[in-house]
């Protein structure tokens, strides 16, 4: 799954190098935006997967030996086990987008005005633990007999994550853009969660029916003009590591 993810932000990091307009964009980031995106996505490859293990599954080692792959686990119990996930993402990133203190906890990835494939992992170390991937995963990893099916799906949603931060988004009115992007998150929609005129839509990552169902789901054809949360004006320590 990391190696899906790893290939995936190098394909998308390459397209935008080569891209013209996307390069343009890369060489305006601030040198503390680099620094914050860097870290991250160190974090995001090599602490959190590492962290996933040691605490995820370490305690279910513990605490429910006999747990250790007791569902079986066809396509069917991977599908659901992967939408129960994505829909319960749906909620957290919406409680984490209230307007509570949990909402800096997310303003890290918020934050640039710019978006690109860089922004994808950009969050803060402690979200991670407050976000349900980070527990369902391995979970999921976990309990089901043979998960590689599981894992195939939890893939595929890496790299729709990393698309979803770049603006290589399909024409509007192209057939397979209209078919896809009637249930799967398309970079379109998740420009326009980024963006500063409507942020309080499209919480979903892969799956973009939790919206519809909802009621938060916002799309138009162009992408957003503006981008980022200018109000937060915080340190490189406090974006990567405490945020109050
Ligand atoms: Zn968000
Ligand atoms: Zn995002």
């Amino acid at each position: 799954m990391e190696k899906v993810g790893i290939i995936s932000f190098v394909f998308f990091l390459m397209l935008s190098l080569i891209i013209a307009s996307e390069r343009n964009q890369l060489k305006l980031k601030s040198f503390s935006d680099w620094i914050i995106d860097v870290a991250s996505l160190l974090m995001h490859f090599l602490i959190v997967p590492a962290l996933q293990v040691l605490i995820v599954i370490g305690l279910l080692n513990w605490l429910a030996p006999e747990w250790k792959g007791i569902v079986p686990s066809p396509f069917l119990a991977s599908l659901f086990f992967y939408l129960l996930i994505d829909y319960g993402w749906y909620w957290n990133h919406r409680i984490l987008h209230s307007r509570t203190k949990l909402w800096n906890l997310h303003r890290t990835h918020h934050a640039p005005t710019q978006i690109d494939v860089f922004v994808t992992s950009r969050n803060l170390l402690i979200t991670h633990f407050l976000m349900i991937y980070f527990w369902a995963i391995g979970f999921a990893v976990y309990v089901l007999q043979d998960p590689s099916i599981f894992l195939v799906f939890a893939s595929i949603g890496m790299v729709l994550n990393f698309w979803g931060h770049t603006s290589f988004s399909i024409p509007c009115n192209h057939l397979f853009n209209k078919i896809i992007s009637s249930v799967i998150v398309t970079p379109r929609e998740h420009l326009w969660h980024h963006s500063r005129e409507n942020s309080q839509c499209n919480y979903g990552t892969v799956i973009n029916i939790w919206d519809r169902l909802h009621g938060t789901f916002y799309c138009k054809s162009e992408h957003p003009k503006e981008y980022g949360d200018v109000s937060y004006k915080k340190t490189v320590w406090n974006q990567l590591f405490w945020p109050f």
